[in-house]
């Protein structure tokens, strides 16, 4: 190895000598992957298949100690730091050029106390994991609807998932966390002790500190719930969706009802009402019966089925690393009906039959808790909608972007300036990421002064400091 050249925050480049890297290596457990070892294209990849970084250095860190040693090293060094959970950061915030990646992804641990309810896991837990893991004791908490979500960023931004009418949002449910400081400090946060901090990082995203260890409470759950779609042709979708916005503003709690426009395996475009209930599924039944029996659906497999198994429904094409990405997304409420015109139109031109557009409702539990209780600041009903483009082949990203944008030009004057900051894009406004965080704004800008004043956490929907 020679000495090395790397990224600052300054946005300079700059040059790490050998031997301090190596000195480096030395303190870690788990491996210190450069550009040249091998391992390193693998490393380097992340779920968005468009984002091509190369990091200068990736910690793969094996403990505690190799994040506090990779925290030190980066500051030391003025390094760029990106820090990289499950990967799934559309944005490709996971990961970055000439700096260091710090990755958790290998912190696997995952303790269940199945008489307090509770289960303990570590940064690269994902959440299928977690599913299975609190499942054989009959339990479960909100987690993303995709099995390969990390828990450490899904957390950090909210966590929106089929529990979340029941149960609220995953921070909802979130009792502790342990945490390391850019200034390599190991804290505890939980409702008793750093309890500012716990505050942000219910919501506040990477902003101030790298988590290594979750605790969340935990629900009893029927063994098999509701869950599955009821699917109509593309040319019947203004009448769905207008459906689709009446049922899914009247729902309870147990139930969840999300909805689709997508192109079918056999290459149909398709309008498709995903549905679930958490609760009897007899009760469930009849929920569920309105949105059943609306139309003439071609397809009905809403079925029993245990949650574990509700949450990877989805998860094909959208667990699979590596597709090129480019995502938009934002809130709404009301969906209109011009809304909805523009959205049934784009997806009778979809360019890429990997392309789905998609309404996720936050409702009940969720939507319950006040603003200011944790720094998602958008606390109400409402819809998030995304455009969720994907497409297999790199040359084809020039026009399947530039498809993506012409779209949510349309769209973006129909529904509000603020996203779930989870799906907040590359190209984003700062106006918008400082919008998404709602009136918890300055609040987390204090709280930034104080936990990361020179903003060595940036690449994330960035709270800047002002300190
Ligand atoms: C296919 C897919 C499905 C999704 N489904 C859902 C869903 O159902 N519900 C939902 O709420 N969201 C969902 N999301 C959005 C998801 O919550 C975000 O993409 C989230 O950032 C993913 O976390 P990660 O750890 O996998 O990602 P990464 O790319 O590894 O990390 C993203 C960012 O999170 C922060 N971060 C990660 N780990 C840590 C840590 N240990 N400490 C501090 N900061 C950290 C960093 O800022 C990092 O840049 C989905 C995303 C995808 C791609």
């Amino acid at each position: 190895m020679v000495d090395l050249k790397v990224a600052t925050l300054d946005g300079k480049d700059s040059v790490v000598l050998e031997d301090a890297v190596e000195e480096f290596r030395k303190s870690l457990r788990g491996q210190l992957i450069g550009p040249d070892d091998e391992g390193y294209e693998e490393a380097r990849n992340v779920w968005n298949g468009n984002i091509d970084r190369r990091p200068a250095l990736i910690s793969r860190c094996a403990g505690v100690a190799d994040v506090i040693n990779s925290v030190n090293f980066a500051r030391a060094n003025n390094l760029l730091v990106a820090i990289r959970g499950g990967a799934h950061s559309a944005a490709g915030h996971g990961t970055c050029d000439g700096g260091i990646v710090i990755d958790v992804s290998q912190l696997k641990g995952i303790r269940v106390d199945p008489e307090n309810k509770t289960i303990q896991a570590q940064a690269g837990v994902q959440w299928g994991e977690i599913d299975r893991e609190a499942e054989i004791f009959g339990l479960a908490t909100t987690g993303g609807v995709i099995s390969n979500t990390g828990i450490a960023g899904l957390t950090l931004g909210g966590g929106l998932g089929w529990l979340m009418g029941k149960h609220g949002f995953t921070i909802d449910n979130l009792l502790s966390v342990d945490v390391v400081t850019v200034d390599g400090r190991f804290l505890k946060a939980s409702a008793n002790e750093n309890s500012d901090l716990f505050w942000g990082l219910r919501g506040g995203g990477g902003n101030f500190g790298i988590v290594t260890s979750f605790e969340f409470r935990l629900h009893p759950t029927e063994s098999l719930v509701l869950g599955g779609m009821v699917i109509h042709p593309l040319e019947k979708a203004k009448e769905v969706l207008r459906f689709y916005r009446e049922f899914s503003s009247s729902l309870p709690d147990e139930a969840e009802a999300y909805l689709a426009l997508l192109t079918s395996p056999d290459g149909d475009a398709v309008v498709a009402l995903i549905l679930g209930y958490n609760g009897p599924i007899a009760e469930g039944e009849k929920v569920l019966e309105p949105a059943r029996k609306f139309g003439e659906p071609v397809m009905d497999v809403v079925q029993p089925m245990p949650h574990s198994v509700r949450n990877t429904l989805l998860d094909d094409p959208l667990a699979i690393h590596g597709i090129q990405r480019y995502w938009k997304s934002g809130f709404t409420n009301p969906i209109s009906d011009e809304l909805i015109d523009v959205a049934v139109e784009a997806a009778s031109n979809f360019i890429s039959p990997l392309t789905a557009i998609m309404f996720f409702n936050i409702h009940g539990a969720a939507a319950r808790v006040s603003s200011s209780e944790t720094a998602f600041g958008l606390r109400r009903e409402q819809w998030d909608f995304n455009i969720i483009s994907q497409w297999t082949d790199a040359a084809e990203s020039e026009r399947n972007i530039a498809w993506t944008r012409e779209v949510w030009g349309r769209i973006e004057p129909l529904i509000s300036g603020s996203a779930y900051i989870n799906h907040l894009s590359g190209d984003d406004k700062p106006e918008k990421i400082r919008a998404s965080y709602g009136e918890n704004y300055d609040r987390l800008v204090a709280l930034k002064n104080k936990y990361d004043p020179t903003n060595m956490l940036r690449l994330n929907p960035n709270i800047q400091p002002t300190a």
